[in-house]
């Protein structure tokens, strides 16, 4: 059950009485599980076929046998791929948010070359798009985390930056080490959010209304997924933001425990 209590008081500061309310919230609790368990179970069953249609794709795609076809239906081929590949990864999204808890894999990671690695893909969406890639990297960045998940963290919040830069622009992509904490940063000079929007980001399937309009795709699950990651760390995630103007990401997990003086 769900408990409000108000307090009432006079004028003059006095206590005047209270009210207390009691509502059984139960059901809304089971609701809300049986939803993320449907979500679940649909993206576990989702997963096999696609991967064995992704599987084919491949193997057609590769084959010697289909250079020799026309075109335009060797582009067929590669269109279907790429958007088998990209069904994948939603519900690989789909499962980690139904899932809730986040299971981390820690190991002493080279953060610098995850970084490298992330740019590298990046690159040539940035380029085909005309955004100008840019590092203020540390060369040298150690730290115990779960590289598939910073690799992730990592890849969301460069494709976000590359993608709602639709007019061109530049993202810059910073990480060091800073008070004991690895950070890192992805800074772009995009469309930027609305104060109230920014509200909202961090909401399951949010998205703003200028990135609808402008049709640019997405499903509103990434930023989510790398808040979870990032808080699984024991991090925490922040952003500053101005419509028009651009957005600055900001990933701050710390490295080591600091010791107390008196250790
Ligand atoms: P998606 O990009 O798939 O929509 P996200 O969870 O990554 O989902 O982001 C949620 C929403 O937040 C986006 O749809 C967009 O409206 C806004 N957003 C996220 N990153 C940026 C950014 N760098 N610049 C402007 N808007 C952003």
């Amino acid at each position: 059950a769900l408990a409000v209590c108000a307090r009432a008081m006079h004028e003059q500061g006095e206590f005047a009485g209270s009210v207390l309310a009691y509502s059984d919230v139960t059901e809304m609790v089971n609701a809300l599980n049986a939803r993320e368990d449907f979500v679940s179970s649909v993206s576990h069953e989702l997963r096999t076929p696609l991967t064995s249609i992704i599987g084919y794709l491949d193997l057609v795609v590769d084959d010697e046998e289909t250079s020799r076809l026309p075109g335009h239906l060797v582009n067929a081929l590669e269109v279907a791929q790429r958007n088998a590949e990209r069904l994948l990864l939603l519900v690989a999204d789909l499962l980690t948010t139904a899932s809730g808890t986040m299971h981390l894999q820690r190991s002493e990671t080279d953060v610098a070359e995850l970084v490298r690695v992330a740019l590298d893909s990046a690159r040539p969406r940035a380029t085909a798009i005309g955004v100008d890639l840019d590092c203020d990297c540390e060369a040298e960045l150690r730290a115990s985390v779960d590289p598939d998940r910073i690799s992730q963290v990592l890849d969301n919040l460069l494709s976000n930056a590359i993608k709602y830069s639709p007019d061109g622009g530049k993202v810059t992509v910073r990480s060091r080490k800073e008070d004991g904490n690895l950070v890192l940063e992805v800074e772009d000079t995009g469309i930027g959010m609305s104060e109230a929007d920014q509200r909202d980001v961090f909401t399951k399937f949010f998205r703003t209304g200028q990135v609808k309009k402008a049709a640019i795709p997405g499903v509103g699950l990434g930023l989510v997924i790398t808040k979870s990651i990032v808080e699984a760390h024991g991090g925490r995630i922040s952003f500053s933001s101005e419509l028009g103007a651009g957005s600055t990401f900001r990933v701050e997990i710390q490295l080591e425990t600091r010791r107390s003086r008196q250790d």
